[in-house]
């Protein structure tokens, strides 16, 4: 087996991560010669993740437990949901601050009713430059087959959907509640078959579990157009019982294929990507690493998260959030907004992955769940 060297490998222990959010809000006026906003780390405001329910049909074993999240847990009330109104104007605000990408996720976004009216009013936003956004979104598949065509009226242009393997069993497994691969298959065929473009499919590799699948999803998505991607099994939140041992480092993943597939390094797109891209030497596609553990990108990372119930995450391990829906519903004017958020990118400093491996002082500390803020 041939082995790719991805960079510098960073040993894996938990860190404790400075939370900017925590801090007073104080008023800074936005030049349009600030722009793009950047942070501490001179990182420029780019990509807004939009969580629109912290409620899931899945209960992945690397994200929602069921023994976590079982039949009691507390989701987030109905009126405690930032409405499609508050969430247009956010993304409005953030747009006009240099985002350029929007992704709507979850929980599952597709479990959020009537969300093609939400998509809707985003595909209108037009970045300074009078620049369409990128606006794409990231669901299960569950309920794809349903809802492609409406989303793709609405003017969604790409997907990204997950699935974690091809055997029904391993998925069945993964999934905590026996949905079948099968339909979700039937979900990103439909995607294709609507012209969504790109549509990527995302598989968390998690050891001992579906490292199976590894060659069988290679093997299935080949030639079809759609381009996996391999994620690392990441220590999100604190109830999926991460450890080392059940990561796979993406250089073994690819390692993998390779013997079976040959490969030829491509690279990442743009540097904020999180994923760097191989293609398959005989012409049959591409797939992409997405080395959140083993080679982290905390450098280049442009992304802001928003959970549903309208706080601000400055980094996927973040403990607390800068609540914004309360301002808002208090009537805060949309230039009030705009200072208050670039208040909050000015002082990020976030590099959590990178620091995996020079402190452990905070192992067991508190950190916000990834079906919370969303991937
Ligand atoms: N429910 C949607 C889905 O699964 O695509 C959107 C939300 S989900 C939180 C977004 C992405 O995060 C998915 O691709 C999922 O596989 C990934 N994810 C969740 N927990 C993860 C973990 N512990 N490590 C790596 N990726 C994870
Ligand atoms: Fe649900 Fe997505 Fe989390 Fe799986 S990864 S439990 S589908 S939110
Ligand atoms: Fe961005 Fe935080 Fe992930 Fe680093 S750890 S890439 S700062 S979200």
């Amino acid at each position: 087996m041939r082995s790719f060297t991805l960079g510098r490998v960073i040993p894996l222990v938990e860190v404790s991560v400075a939370d900017s959010a925590e801090r007073t809000f104080r008023v800074a006026d936005v030049t349009a010669a600030e722009l793009p906003l950047r942070d501490a780390r001179r990182r420029p405001l780019r990509d807004l993740r939009i969580s629109v329910t912290d409620r899931c049909n899945f209960r992945c074993i690397y994200c929602m437990p069921k023994e976590v999240f079982g039949r009691d847990y507390a989701f987030l009330p109905r009126r405690e949901l930032l409405s499609f109104e508050e969430i247009e104007r956010i993304a409005r605000v953030f747009v006009g601050l240099g985002v350029e990408k929007v992704r709507l996720t979850g929980g599952e976004p597709l479990l959020r009713k009537d969300l093609e009216y939400l998509v809707e009013r985003l595909a209108t936003l037009r970045t300074p430059r009078d620049e369409d956004i990128d606006l794409t979104l990231t669901t299960n598949g569950s309920l794809l087959s349903r809802k492609v065509q409406s989303l793709r009226d609405a003017g969604l242009k790409r997907i990204s959907v997950s699935l974690d393997a091809i055997d029904e069993s391993v998925f069945q497994q993964m999934n905590g509640v026996d949905f079948p691969a099968a339909l979700v298959l039937e979900g990103i065929d439909a995607a294709l078959h609507v012209g969504l473009s790109p549509v990527k499919v995302n598989m968390v590799v998690k050891r001992g579990v579906n490292d199976t699948q590894i060659l069988p999803m290679a093997g299935h998505f080949r030639g079809t157009g759609v381009e996996l991607r391999f994620i690392e099994f990441m220590d999100v939140g604190t109830s999926n019982g991460w450890n080392m041992e059940s990561v796979v480092p993406s250089s073994e993943v690819v390692g993998c294929i390779d013997a079976a597939f040959p490969l030829a390094p491509v690279g990442r797109e743009k540097s904020s990507d999180t994923s760097v891209r191989f293609r398959y030497a005989d012409g049959q596609g591409t797939i992409g690493i997405i080395s959140s553990v083993s080679q982290p990108f905390c450098g280049d990372c442009t992304r802001l998260r928003l959970s549903a119930d309208g706080q601000l995450f400055t980094c996927l391990f973040a403990s607390h959030g800068l609540d914004i829906r309360a301002p808002i519903r208090n009537g805060e004017s949309d230039d009030a907004l705009r200072r208050r958020v670039a208040d909050l990118w000015r002082r990020r400093a976030d590099r959590y992955s990178e620091l995996r491996g020079e402190n452990s002082a905070a192992l067991n500390q508190h950190r916000v769940d990834m079906s919370f803020i969303g991937g």
